[in-house]
C-alpha cells in the first residue's frame, strides 16, 4: 500500500502515531503541520491519499470539519480520514479521486493551530500513515528532527525506516543499520524512505 501525500506543499509533522495526546488518548494518526516561518493562514489543499468514496463529511467536536474516504485496495478496506479542515469540499456518496480537493487545512474541532491530522485503518485495523505515504521528509529533515528530539531528551534517538523496496532500517544517531524484523519499528519515531535515499545513508 502506497499513500499519496495529501498536501502537496511543504509541511512538518508536529505529531506522531502511537503518542499520547493532551487529553491522554493514543495519537491514531499523524499531523501536517505548517513548516516553520510559513504565512498563516496556512490553509493548503488536502486531496485523498487513496482514491475512494466519502463515506462521512461532517463536523463534530474533536474532529472538526473531517472527511472520510473509504477504498478497497488488494488487502482490504482502507479507510482514511482527514481533520479538522477549514472548510469541507467533498459530500458523502462522492467519489474521491486523487486530484479530488476533499478540502483545505483548518483548525476546527480539538485542534490547537492549524494542522492535518491524518489517520487511518486497514480492515478495521488502525496503523502508522508515515510508512506508507509516498514522499517522506528528506534526511536533513530527520536530521533536525533527530537533534530537536536528541536536545530534549538527552537520549540516542533510534528511528525505524522502511524503504520502498521492503528493507527494514534501525538509524541510530543518524547512522543505519538493516534489521529483518518490524518489532524494530514499534515505539520509535517510523518512517518510509527510497532505498536510493537509504543508500546514501552511513553504516552503524
Ligand atoms: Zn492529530
Amino acid at each position: 500500500m502506497t499513500l499519496t501525500t495529501p498536501i502537496r506543499v511543504p509541511y512538518r509533522f508536529t505529531y506522531k502515531y502511537g503518542d499520547f495526546t493532551w487529553y491522554l488518548a493514543k495519537h491514531d494518526g499523524i499531523d501536517f503541520a505548517p513548516p516553520v516561518g510559513a504565512p498563516r493562514p496556512w490553509r493548503p489543499d488536502v486531496y485523498p491519499a487513496l482514491p475512494g468514496m466519502v463515506t462521512r463529511s461532517s463536523y463534530s467536536i474533536s474532529y472538526g470539519n473531517v472527511v472520510y474516504v473509504r477504498s478497497v485496495i488488494p488487502e482490504g478496506v482502507v479507510e482514511l480520514r482527514y481533520a479538522h479542515l477549514h472548510e469541507r469540499y467533498a459530500n458523502f456518496g462522492d467519489e474521491a479521486r486523487l486530484d479530488t480537493r476533499i478540502g483545505i487545512v483548518g483548525n476546527t474541532g480539538w485542534s490547537t493551530g492549524e494542522h492535518l491530522h491524518f489517520q487511518g485503518s486497514l480492515n478495521g485495523q488502525s496503523f502508522d500513515p508515515l510508512l506508507y505515504l509516498s514522499t517522506v521528509p528528506m534526511w536533513d529533515t530527520l536530521k533536525r528532527i533527530w537533534r530537536e528530539k536528541f536536545n530534549a531528551e538527552g537520549a540516542h534517538l533510534y528511528i525505524g525506516v522502511l524503504t520502498d523496496q521492503g528493507k527494514l532500517y534501525i538509524v541510530k544517531d543518524g547512522k543505519k543499520k538493516e534489521v529483518g524484523t518490524t518489532e524494530f519499528i514499534h515505539n520509535v519515531l517510523s518512517i518510509r524512505v527510497t532505498q536510493s535515499e537509504m543508500d546514501k545513508m552511513p553504516n552503524l
